[in-house]
């Protein structure tokens, strides 16, 4: 993601702002392997699942030519998690490159010890990109039900990872950062 635009999703998520995406299908492009910057098509569940696990994202307004085009994206909400799976699309991808970079799909999961490493891994980027834990991340960590510092690095979650993320490095550092 371009590092500005990451920048203002962190802010919003950090003082709690919701953002609503428009153009999610890229006005359609994304869902063509023609026209798709990214070499390859998505589907209409995978462009609007990425779109709502970005951070702050709250609403994601879907575009439609046709009704049938509005009942496709209306599918969404009955979708199971194996169509609403980006990982394995953004992993392949022959124009762009993702290794070593957290898209918070929890394609990692389960943890055996319950930890969501996409959620520690969000808010960790999110005061990473703080000088200081900004207090409503800390508080966000806080509620989590499992955090980084129950991980046993086991490193089950890497074998997982479609994008190579070294998650166990990650998990030391939240644990650094957040102090448990
Ligand atoms: S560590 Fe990998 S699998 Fe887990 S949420 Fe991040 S990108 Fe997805
Ligand atoms: S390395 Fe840590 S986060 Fe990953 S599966 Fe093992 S316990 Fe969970």
């Amino acid at each position: 993601m371009d590092p500005e635009r990451q920048r203002l999703y962190e802010t919003c998520q950090r003082l709690g702002v919701g953002i609503t995406v428009m153009k999610c299908f890229g006005g359609g492009d994304l869902l063509d392997a023609k026209l798709s910057p990214a070499g390859a098509a998505l589907t209409v569940n995978q462009c609007i699942h990425y779109a709502l696990t970005r951070p702050a994202v709250a609403t994601v307004l879907a575009g439609a030519h046709s009704a049938e085009q509005f009942l496709t994206s209306l599918a969404y909400e009955d979708a199971g998690d194996a169509e609403r799976d980006y990982a394995a699309a953004f992993a392949s991808f022959p124009r762009i490159r993702w290794q070593g970079h957290c898209m918070y799909c929890s394609h990692c999961a389960p943890c055996p010890q319950k930890i969501s490493v996409a959620d520690v891994t969000k808010f960790l980027h999110l005061a990473e990109a703080q000088k200081g834990v900004p207090e409503t991340v800390r508080e966000h960590y806080a509620l989590l039900p499992h955090h980084a510092g129950e991980c046993v690095q086991c490193g089950v979650c890497e074998t997982r990872c479609p994008f190579g993320v070294d998650v166990r490095a990650n998990m030391r550092k939240a644990k650094e950062v957040f102090g448990y």
